[in-house]
């Protein structure tokens, strides 16, 4: 962390007030590597996929969390101290103190906290614990206003749009339909620093599928795939996903595929696969919204921390919004061929309806052609009245329909990840120490495609004509659209090391030789190799190293 905001990675928002838990700063560097990390989330996640991506208000009207649930579920369970008046999440707290993992539920709590008698940091007592709501919430407009919330999750903002998104797709299962933005939540006194924040990015994908086709036509690529899992019971696998869809320990094929493909992302990334597991949510843990749920789990300094959350939603979100805003969100979903299926259909009897019904016989014989034939009677609704009719007004016959197809409303299995616990994690992984040349050397081993700064050039001397050769090769380099820097302050050494630091994978030198034959050294980061090019050629070898992650000696014999 000291590094990351002295290098101008992440700083703490509102610092010179004193700062604000749960709020950073990307600055330059952290913002930069945010930025490509999101992009390649976009590459995987949208552009390779039966995806699109949209973007909708930060801030929902009410409707929207009371359909989904949030407005009465979306909370944690708090304690307060009578004497000092803080605040602490109870199952963090606990956790913290007693080395407890206590279900969050008011029961379970409030029994821990008799049965040990914990008291606050500060020795005094805590009063009735309390659920506390975790979104913040706000009006929208003047004097009473109406009454909104900002955005817990991303997701919501889509099944909203889903009526229009349907369409989009010609209602063809399965879809997928990307949200990439921020999301708030009124942590109770977040204190892990960058891990729990009250303003974060989120990067989901809710992919709709057919609710008995839970399948992915690209799961091939991913089936053979071995990765860490640990299921509901605490039990660790190291089994592909084939394997471990055949055992049933994941529920189904879509979302293995998308464990799969999460982990090929977090590999590509940076995250080390031996600091990677998937963990099952266990039935006492899971979302409301949830059928099956797994977290990707990254190892760092603060423990295993939840990084990604692939859950099966079921249909939970659209029925829900289809009940609460009156609108049919359901697809229809044709055979692949017609199926003609035996029907019973009430046939009116006018000698019976007219004498009984008089004028309006007419009209109860067209809605009883209509209606369902379930039991010896039918109820019709006609004119708002309701009518009983039992079976000497009607003949049953039997008939034969084709039917083409069927309205379902679709499961959507939804891989969720925060785009800061990531951003974090990838500078852990690959924050690593060595020796070079005796001397003790820090370096973020950070893949090519992630690095804030991609290639620094540096005069060897900081003095005429080094500097105005290098600073025209940093515009050179700038106008091929590399990420560059420029920078001929200290010994050559130490500005090495400093770009080591922050992990820009080349060094681009201006020596003596330039001058004789137009020629310079690219340094490698891991390597600490140097080989000598044409200025002429930087921007096509630098294009060829970032899109390898062979060493520049490996590449070297190619460049001449
Ligand atoms: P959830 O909807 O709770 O499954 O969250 C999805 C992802 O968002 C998680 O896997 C985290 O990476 C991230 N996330 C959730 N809450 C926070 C938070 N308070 N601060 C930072 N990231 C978060």
């Amino acid at each position: 962390m000291e590094m990351l905001v002295r290098r101008g990675f992440l700083w703490q928002s509102f610092e010179i007030y004193g700062g604000m838990a749960g709020f950073i700063d990307y600055a330059p560097l952290g913002n930069n590597l945010r930025r490509k990390i999101e992009n390649i989330w976009r590459e995987f996640f949208v552009i390779n996929e039966r995806s699109v991506e949209i973007d909708t208000p930060l801030i929902g009207i009410e409707e929207v969390f009371i359909a989904s649930g949030h407005a009465t579920s979306f909370v944690d369970i708090a304690i307060e101290c009578e004497k000092c008046g803080r605040v602490y999440r109870a199952d963090h707290y606990i956790k913290e103190k007693l080395n407890l993992e206590v279900e969050a539920s008011m029961n379970a709590i409030k029994e821990v906290l008799q049965t040990y008698d914990l008291k606050c940091e500060c020795g005094g007592k805590f009063r009735e614990p309390f659920y506390m709501n975790l979104m913040f919430s706000t009006k929208i407009g003047a004097g009473k206003g109406k009454s909104a919330y900002l955005r817990p999750e991303t997701a919501q903002g889509i099944f909203v749009a889903f009526k229009r998104l349907a369409t989009y797709f010609r209602e063809k299962l399965p879809f997928g339909v990307a949200q990439i933005g921020r999301a708030f939540r009124n942590e109770i006194s977040p204190r892990q620093g960058v891990i729990r924040l009250r303003e974060f990015n989120q990067a989901e994908l809710e992919f709709f599928v057919h609710p008995r086709e839970k399948k992915h036509p690209n799961f091939h690529e991913v089936a053979n795939d071995e990765l860490t899992l640990v299921d509901k019971f605490e039990k660790t696998h190291r089994i592909s996903l084939a394997k471990a869809v055949e055992k049933g320990i994941i529920a189904n094929e879509v979302l293995a595929y998308f464990i799969g493909k999460t982990r090929r992302f977090l590999l590509k990334i940076g995250i080390k696969d031996e600091k990677l597991r998937f963990r099952q949510h266990k039935d006492d843990e899971r979302a409301h919204y949830a059928s099956d749920c797994w977290d990707a789990e990254a190892l760092t300094s603060f423990g295993w921390i939840e990084i990604v959350g692939i859950a099966d939603r079921g249909n939970y979100d659209l029925s829900r919004h289809s009940k609460f805003s009156g609108e049919d969100l359901s697809v229809f979903v044709p055979y692949p061929k017609p199926v003609v299926i035996k029907k019973k259909k009430p046939v009116p009897k006018m000698n019976v309806l007219g004498p009984v019904f008089k004028e309006r016989a007419k009209k109860i014989a067209e809605a009883l052609e209509r209606a369902e034939v379930s039991s010896d009677f039918i109820e019709l609704e006609i004119d708002g009245e309701r009518i009983r009719l039992s079976s000497e007004f009607f003949e049953v016959k039997e008939v034969e329909e084709e039917v083409t197809g069927e309205r379902v409303i679709p499961h959507v299995i939804e891989p969720s990840f925060g785009l800061d616990r990531i951003s974090y994690a990838v500078l852990e992984h690959c924050y690593d120490k060595d020796i070079v040349e005796g001397e003790e050397r820090r370096v973020l081993r950070l893949k090519r495609w992630v690095a804030p700064i991609e290639v620094a050039v540096l005069p060897l001397l900081s003095r005429e004509p080094f500097t105005t050769k290098a600073l025209e090769i940093f515009s050179m380099l700038k106008r091929n659209g590399f990420y560059a820097d420029y920078d001929d302050s200290g010994s050559i050494g130490r500005r090495y090391r400093r770009y080591d630091e922050i992990g820009t994978p080349f060094c681009i030198t201006v020596d003596h030789q330039t001058f004789e034959d137009g020629t310079v050294t690219i340094r490698d980061r891991d390597t600490t190799g140097q080989v000598r090019v044409l200025i002429s050629d930087l921007p096509r070898i630098l294009r060829e190293l970032f899109s390898t992650e062979r060493s520049i000696e490996d590449f070297g014999e190619k460049f001449r």
